[in-house]
């Protein structure tokens, strides 16, 4: 139970959990996720492992290195964005 994991893997549950929102919303599935979320999700979990600020890791949001794709940050930014708006 290290701190650096729990902060990543706070961060993975919380990514999951919106695109899973998103995907529900947006794309009718009501069973986990479509193949294009989860790529998303995949996509994003490797960026979490592999993201070199570590424990000292702010969110993606606030994150000054943009480690995602373009394409794949407009995703995560909508699906981050989204069920908040409603
Ligand atoms: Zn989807």
């Amino acid at each position: 139970m290290t701190p650096s994991k729990n902060r990543l893997e706070q961060e993975y549950r919380a990514i999951k959990t919106m695109i899973r929102m998103y995907c529900k919303k947006f794309h009718y599935y009501e069973k986990g996720l479509c193949q294009e979320c989860c790529a998303l999700l995949k996509y994003a979990e490797q960026r979490l492992n592999n993201c070199k600020f570590g424990e000292n890791k702010p969110t993606c949001d606030t994150c000054s290195i943009h480690c995602y794709k373009s394409e794949m940050r407009g995703n995560i930014r909508e699906a981050c964005v989204i069920p908040v708006l409603g």
